[in-house]
Order: structure tokens, then C-alpha cells, then sequence
């Protein structure tokens, strides 16, 4: 099983996140999830899109 970010498009190879277009080959089903840094952009994009009551800008 690998693992393949499904927001750049990279998979998961020991340990490490590689752009298939670098040539790597995948023999082996895939399935879909985030790596590192597109996790937190996902999560980072999530809070914007609900920001929390307590750090709401007020409206004046
Ligand atoms: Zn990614």
C-alpha cells in the first residue's frame, strides 16, 4: 500500500514524500491522505474557514 497526498500529488516512500514525476513507480495499490506540510495547510485552511469565536475580529 502507498500512500499518495491528494492535494500535491506526492507519495509516500520511506519515510519520505516523492513527486512521482521524478520517476518513481507505483506497483502497489494507493491510497489517498495528506503528507506533512499539506496537512497543515489543509488544517490551516479549515480554521479559516471557521475561525473560532474567541479570535473572531470584532465588528465595530
Ligand atoms: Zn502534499
Amino acid at each position: 500500500m502507498v500512500i499518495q497526498c491528494c492535494r500535491c500529488g506526492r507519495v509516500r516512500q520511506d519515510d519520505e514524500w516523492i513527486d512521482p514525476a521524478d520517476g518513481v513507480e507505483i506497483d502497489q495499490p494507493v491510497s489517498h491522505g495528506y503528507c506533512a506540510p499539506c496537512a497543515d495547510a489543509a488544517f490551516g485552511e479549515f480554521l479559516e474557514s471557521f475561525p473560532l469565536e474567541a479570535e473572531a475580529t470584532p465588528v465595530h
